[in-house]
């Protein structure tokens, strides 16, 4: 029998500053203000072994590039002057993130030095403190215990690999970043992807930075076929949750041929996009963490743990959840979610309880606007600020305009009339007549160059939807 023991290790960056100097935590593109050299050599940590993979790194023996600017790169960067203190936000965050995975905070805890010697930090090692610990999450298949959560700094960036060379980007370094470890509680494929989604929506209820490179996913297994466990593989960078289980299902295979042979041995394989992976390192032993001197014991107080538990982020499925009670179509709870609408909606809806009209107005009729105007949506969306949706319900509870009025008003605001004139009514019999002429004047056209026709007439007057209607009514295509 085939049995998967997997455990999953992601690591998130954190949209702040970077964790123990006060430079800004974005990426640059261009070319650097300047470049430092240096050497590193394999150090034990203090009373620690050198281990396996250390050594591996070490015997390459390199020089390494490291490219700097001087907005986001300082002499802590550089390891010329002590760390400052842990920023403030980025430790808020890994708190909410502990919090929402059900963890027990670390209240005293001490900022440790992990060994890196590939030149990716130019100290030769990363700062990582243990922040939360003995959490979990739920799935339909079982709970998956949550071991540690852990706040560190990013590495440098590689710019490029060669023989005797690397180039680092200091930019990079020293980005927060939570890395989020589970327990082996994991017995099936299906069961990580569901998990791997799971923390995926935790994360994304916080600050966290988005886009590729922003989140890193590993997994962790090992299998039985019926006799003794596998070495342990660590699989990195399994980005996509469908990769989740292409990866186990690969693995499996090659560990059952390996394991027949006797040949299974624990490494560290980077997985590529078809499912498959590749060798990347042997796997790094435990000895590598000593603990950072130029800095005092993190204290975490009770207070500081209860603001943040009473104040956490909801999760994008409870939000959904929470939008559909209130009446709101799927459809719509989606274009809210997506377009980051969700407290303007809220606001709103207190002002006027009908969920899919407020929900039209915010998300649905600004894109068709920026389309019939030919305008990028960002454009109409500065137009329509929380204060016009404002103006417009209390319009309609002063029963001055409709409901069926709003759409046309607020692309007339969009094309430049002022609000108090937008909400205006026209004289819409009258304006029937005109079109009805205009028609008449040039029959046998459609509907497309009537509008353009009326359009040049009435422009800024009245609203292309309004017309549209009017024209759909008199012109039988
Ligand atoms: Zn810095």
């Amino acid at each position: 029998m085939e049995e998967l023991k997997a455990g999953l290790e992601i690591h998130q960056q954190l949209d702040t500053g970077k964790l123990f100097c006060r430079c800004p935590g974005f990426l640059r593109k261009e070319e650097p203000d300047y470049k430092v050299e240096r050497k590193l050599h394999s150090v034990a940590g203090e009373g620690g072994e050198v281990d396996v993979a250390v050594e591996h790194e070490a015997a390459k023996d390199k020089i390494f590039e490291y490219e700097c600017y001087n907005d986001n790169v300082c002499l802590v960067d550089l390891d010329e002057e002590p760390p400052r203190d842990i920023d403030k936000e980025a430790l808020k965050i890994a708190l909410q993130i502990s919090l929402l995975l059900n963890c027990d905070i670390i209240q005293d805890t001490q900022v440790m030095r992990k060994t890196v010697i590939d030149g990716s930090n130019v100290s030769g090692f990363q700062r990582t403190v243990l922040i939360g610990q003995d959490g979990y999450i739920e799935t339909s298949k079982g709970k998956v215990g949550i071991m540690k959560v852990i706040l560190e700094e990013d590495a440098a960036r590689v710019i490029k690999k060669g023989k005797d060379k690397n180039v680092y980007r200091l930019d990079r370094l020293g980005i927060p970043m939570v890395e989020i470890v589970t327990e082996p509680d994991i017995d099936d494929k299906e069961m990580a992807k569901e998990a791997a989604l799971k923390i995926g929506d935790i994360l994304r209820a916080c600050k966290v930075k988005r886009g590729i490179g922003t989140i890193r996913q590993d997994v962790n297994m090992s299998f039985s076929f019926g006799g003794e466990w596998s070495e342990r593989i660590e699989m990195k960078g399994v980005q996509e949750p469908d990769l989740i289980i292409n990866s186990i299902e690969n693995e499996m295979k090659r560990q059952k041929k390996l394991v027949e042979k006797g040949d299974s041995v624990a490494e560290v394989r980077n997985a590529l996009e078809n499912g498959e992976s590749e060798f990347m390192r042997p796997l790094p032993g435990a000895a590598r963490m000593y603990p950072e001197t130029d800095l005092k014991l993190l204290h975490i107080s009770r207070d500081e743990i209860n603001v943040v538990r009473k104040n956490l982020p909801k999760l994008r499925s409870e939000i959904k959840k929470e939008l559909k009670k209130e009446g709101l179509s799927e459809e719509m709870i989606s274009l809210v979610l997506q377009n980051n609408k969700v407290e303007e909606y809220k606001e709103l809806l207190q002002l006027l309880g009908e969920p899919n009209f407020i929900a039209k107005m915010l998300v649905l009729w600004p894109k068709e606007i920026a389309k019939r105007l030919d305008k990028n949506v960002d454009e109409v969306d500065e137009k329509l600020h929380l204060d016009v949706f404002e103006e417009v319900i209390n319009n309609i509870k002063k029963k001055q305009i409709s409901e069926g009025d709003v759409k046309g008003i607020l692309e007339k605001i969009v094309s430049g009339i002022p609000v108090e004139d937008a909400m205006k009514k026209e004289d819409v019999d009258n304006l029937e007549d005109e079109i009805m002429n205009i028609v008449k004047s040039k029959p046998g056209l459609t509907v497309k160059s009537y509008m353009g026709l009326v359009m040049k007439e009435f422009k800024g007057k009245v609203s292309g939807s309004e017309i549209m209607e009017i024209l759909k009514k008199l012109v039988k295509e």
